[in-house]
């Protein structure tokens, strides 16, 4: 597995249980306000020159980091389960989050190893990959899931910047809305792609959700798109007026 980090200890990531988080390294998305760009483009220097072409898409003039510098986000595989092993009983549970962990093909065996050191599981994902979603809840793999849905599908592969099937998005969520475990769907709210109409529009795909959270887009922080850095985000009253919205669709919304 190739790992970009590992927090230790959070008493927030995994929902009534105290976790460890595993950062994978690489995503098949670009969302433009994406806050762990090294973990989703490690080979480019995020502080290089941005072009941005006619239809206002950006993209990044890379610049390569040394082996030196790459090696400098990964994380060794052994250390990291003498870490788990030495934390069993402290621990109860592993956060598995990227990037976007279901494009790693060592992602079963991954998570195997880690079950078998009776830790609690919980995946984030974008949601892009449902057959390997399906196989870890078959394998009884994962007690938890958290996917993002990033847009209404109108707005989808502008927010990702990438393309996508969006069936697959839609795939995801009913795998996950029928899988029996414990769930959650969140929304990072960027005003630049995001008004209420989005809101009828997503709380329509998930309609039925066990919950659904909106998050506030954080801009005092690197992104991927660097032009988003320090753009308002919405007031707090904004953001719940848009979680009230949500909550006819969901048996829990909330703005956080
Ligand atoms: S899916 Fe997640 S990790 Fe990947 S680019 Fe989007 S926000 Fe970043």
């Amino acid at each position: 597995m190739l790992i970009g980090g590992l927090q230790k200890f959070s008493l927030l990531d995994y929902p009534g249980n105290i976790s460890a988080i595993i950062f994978t390294q690489g995503c098949n998305f670009c969302c433009q306000f994406c806050y762990n760009p090294l973990l989703v483009l490690p080979h480019q220097s995020f502080f290089s020159k941005i072009l941005t072409d006619k239809r206002n898409k950006f993209k990044y003039i890379g610049v390569n980091h040394s082996q030196q510098q790459k090696d400098h986000f990964k994380y060794n595989e052994n250390d990291l389960f003498a870490f788990l092993k030495s934390r069993i009983n402290k621990l109860d549970a592993v956060v598995i989050t990227g990037g976007e962990p279901t494009i790693h093909k060592d992602l079963i065996e991954f998570i195997t190893k880690i079950k078998k050191l009776n830790y609690l599981v919980k995946l984030d994902t974008n949601g892009s990959n449902p057959e390997v979603i399906k196989k870890l809840i078959d394998k009884k793999l994962l007690d938890y899931i958290a996917m993002d849905i990033k847009a209404s599908k109108e707005k989808y592969q502008k927010v990702i910047n990438k393309q996508i099937v969006l069936e697959k998005i839609e795939k995801s969520v009913k795998i996950i809305m029928t899988s029996n475990l414990p769930y959650e769907f969140r929304t990072t709210i960027m005003p630049e792609f995001f008004d209420q109409n989005d809101v009828f529009a997503i709380g329509e795909l998930i309609k039925g959700a066990d919950k659904w959270y909106l998050q506030k887009f954080k801009s005092d922080i690197e992104l991927i798109n660097p032009k988003l850095k320090n753009k308002e985000s919405y007031s707090d009253q904004q953001m719940n007026e848009f979680a009230k919205i949500g909550q006819q669709y969901v048996k829990e919304c909330k703005a956080r």
